[in-house]
């Protein structure tokens, strides 16, 4: 997706080797035509696997999903993250650490949400270490669905989360790949 990178280059700014801050585009603004060309992507390389439900994390995730999941003609359903967690049978929980705000979080669905009838397609902004993506697999698991694959807009390569996806045997497809923030530049992989 070259209109994907472009924009990164344009509006992301560098935070430090490890951050890219990318609110221009994914985690504060967000491009209506550009995300349905994402959610577009992801629908056609995942359509051949019977998805029923597109399920992301709030909130960053929200849009590119929800494109991705009006493409595929199936429900979204956003796991909601709660500081604390009441009471609940009815909900799927995992407790995730924050990448970028640097607390903990409980991430959960409602079963009323997602079964064991379900294929089930995960998408999200970022992959970074993969803690947001393993809580969501937890969950997805224990409901008893199953999981047809992650697409995951940006892969910083030089964390690990999208390796280990990978090496689960998770299909993972990511739309941009970054090998580097060094030196203040994002570089491509
Ligand atoms: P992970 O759980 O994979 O470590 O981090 C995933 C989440 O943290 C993403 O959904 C994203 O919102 C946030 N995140 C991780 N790395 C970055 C980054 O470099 N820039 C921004 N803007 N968000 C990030």
């Amino acid at each position: 997706m070259d209109k994907l990178k472009e924009k990164i280059l344009a509006h992301g700014v560098v935070v430090s080797d490890q951050v890219l801050k990318l609110d221009a585009l994914l985690n504060h603004q967000v491009d209506p035509q550009l995300t349905m060309e994402m959610g577009r992507e992801f629908a056609s390389r995942f359509r051949d696997t019977g998805v029923t439900r597109v399920v992301t994390v709030e909130s960053s995730g929200i849009p590119v999903a929800f494109a991705t999941a009006l493409e595929l003609g199936v429900p979204l359903v956003f796991a909601r993250r709660k500081k604390t967690l009441l009471a609940e049978s009815n909900m799927l929980c995992e407790r995730v650490p924050s990448f970028t705000k640097g607390i903990v979080t409980d991430i959960l669905i409602s079963r009323d949400y997602i079964s064991e009838d379900d294929k089930v397609l995960f998408i999200d902004d970022i992959i970074a270490n993969g803690d947001a993506a393993q809580g969501l697999i937890k969950i997805i698991e224990r409901s008893g669905a199953e999981l047809v694959g992650a697409g995951i807009v940006v892969e910083k390569q030089f964390q690990s989360g999208a390796g280990q996806l990978r090496e689960q045997g998770i299909r993972l497809e990511t739309l941009v790949a970054i090998a580097s923030l060094e030196g203040g530049k994002v570089t491509f992989g």
